[in-house]
């Protein structure tokens, strides 16, 4: 064996000793970053001609670099939308990267494809959609919300008479970031309903109706959200797939954080109309409990997407040969070589069963109505509206902007929690507020209480 090798085998049990022991998030403390130059001062040169050795590097990401880290898990981290992967999932995460998959075509990547497609199969099954409905793992919501709006755009751009005018989507401004940013990737404008509130069907055709007939030609999309990322908010997707027919527009639905509560029992009746969907965007690894990183993108009709996606090339010629025929997910999102990213979902539910999904999302769930409750009872705090979903958002009475920032920046330094602030738009103005958004479901009603009570 090679010197390098030996090094390695000698440092397996190490280093999973300490996958094992990072699956125990809570016994550790919530990380805090420092500055580039303070973390250059800890650990030096790390690349070297000579290689500065495994071991030794390894102990410098654990001494110093792992604790620069916020890790996600953490049942105190309940800023943005937090994630919780299964250690199933994460355990599978490292078999993954041992398989070295090349997940783009089925001929190389058979096994694996297989395994993402069973689990493709269940989100799926969940969103209601129609037989001949497919989808397939991407980097996250946003190469998801990408692979949607190309697709949208492509379909519309063929069956066109204007070819040459710049496309133009609608969305509200609870939408998530991403679909601006991808708006620009692809070059069409969006206009935004001016609610953060749930979006209505009558409030969407009013605003088709106002639009000049310079811009309704250029109109062939509509983005919907199935949860706000800032309030857990869900659109009147039944309204809104309602207009979306009426007017021959492409129907996408961005539920990228809410689309795990579609497995919920009590909210699952929210999403109705979502099976009128177009296209879908879910993050696995946000409600679903998978590592990063894992989103989903779905259509009604996959061959809409293959057409837009599928690329071309003598040297990938082969992978369109009969005998290499199956299941292609390059053909269907903008990403060619990928990793089988959703193959440790697979193995997690596989392991798990379904059922075990369905528990933890709605304790999430359960718990924002717990942290609902706690703020009504609690003197110094009060609802700005009623949980939704999973997102909490709150006030602490009597604070400025400023207040929150701080007290953010206290509970993260101690290593205590993240909980970070957000700003909540009523008519014209915007508040700053808290915000709790659940996914862990081992956070508890104690480390609710224990957050609310830092605010004092
Ligand atoms: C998080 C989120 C996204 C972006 O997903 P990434 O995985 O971060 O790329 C898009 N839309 C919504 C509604 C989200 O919550």
């Amino acid at each position: 064996m090679h010197k390098a090798d030996i090094q390695l085998v000698e440092m397996s049990m190490d280093i999973m000793k300490y996958v094992i022991d990072r699956l125990s998030s809570k016994k550790h403390k919530i990380g805090k970053p420092k500055s580039e130059k303070e973390l250059k001062a800890l650990v030096g040169e790390t690349i070297t001609e000579k290689g500065i050795g495994g071991e030794f590097a390894f102990n410098l990401w654990k001494k110093h670099l792992m604790k620069a880290n916020v890790s996600i898990d953490h049942p105190r981290h309940l800023a943005f939308v937090p994630a919780s992967p299964t250690r199933a999932a994460i355990m599978f995460d490292l078999v993954t990267s041992a398989s070295s998959i090349h997940g783009a075509y089925w001929m190389e990547g058979a096994g694996g494809i297989f395994c993402e497609n069973e689990a493709m199969r269940w989100i799926v099954s969940l969103t209601g959609l129609p037989e001949g409905a497919f989808g397939v793992f991407t980097s996250g919501g946003t190469a998801a919300n990408l692979s949607a709006m190309v697709t949208a755009r492509e379909h519309w751009r063929e069956n066109h008479i204007y070819q040459a005018e710049k496309g133009l989507i609608i969305t509200s401004i609870g939408a998530h970031s991403s679909i601006k940013a991808m708006a620009k990737v692809i070059d069409v404008d969006v206009l935004l309903v001016d609610t953060e509130d749930k979006l209505l069907g009558p409030a969407l055709q009013k605003t088709i109706a106002s639009l000049e007939a310079s811009q309704r030609k250029r109109l062939f999309a509509v983005v919907a959200t199935g949860g706000t990322t800032n309030a857990g908010i869900i659109d009147d997707l039944l309204g809104i797939a309602e207009v979306c027919k009426k007017e021959n527009l492409w129907f996408h639905v961005d539920a990228a954080y809410g689309g795990g509560a579609l497995v919920a029992n009590s909210v699952r009746h929210l999403f109705d109309g979502i099976e009128k969907a177009d296209s879908i965007t879910i993050d696995p690894h946000k409600w679903m409990f998978s590592p990063y990183d894992c989103g989903a993108v779905i259509y009604k009709n996959p061959d809409l997407a293959r057409k837009a996606h599928a690329q071309e090339g003598s040297y990938l010629d082969i992978f369109k040969d009969e005998s290499a025929l199956g299941f292609n997910p390059s053909d269907y999102q903008i990403q060619l070589t990928r990793r089988v990213r959703g193959l440790p979902l697979w193995f997690s539910l596989a392991m798990h069963g379904t059922k075990r999904y369905k528990q933890a999302v709605e304790r999430g769930l359960e718990l924002a109505q717990i942290a609902g409750k706690l703020i009504e009872e609690t003197p110094h705090v009060e609802l700005v509206r009623a949980p939704s979903l999973s997102c909490v958002l709150y006030r602490r009475i009597g604070w400025k902007p400023e207040d929150y920032t701080h007290w953010t920046h206290e509970n993260h330094l101690k290593g205590f929690a993240l909980v970070t602030p957000t700003k909540w738009k009523t008519g014209n103005t915007f508040e700053t507020v808290s915000r709790f958004c659940f996914i862990n479901p081992d956070t508890t009603k104690k480390d609710i209480q224990m957050i609310l009570n830092s605010m004092r």
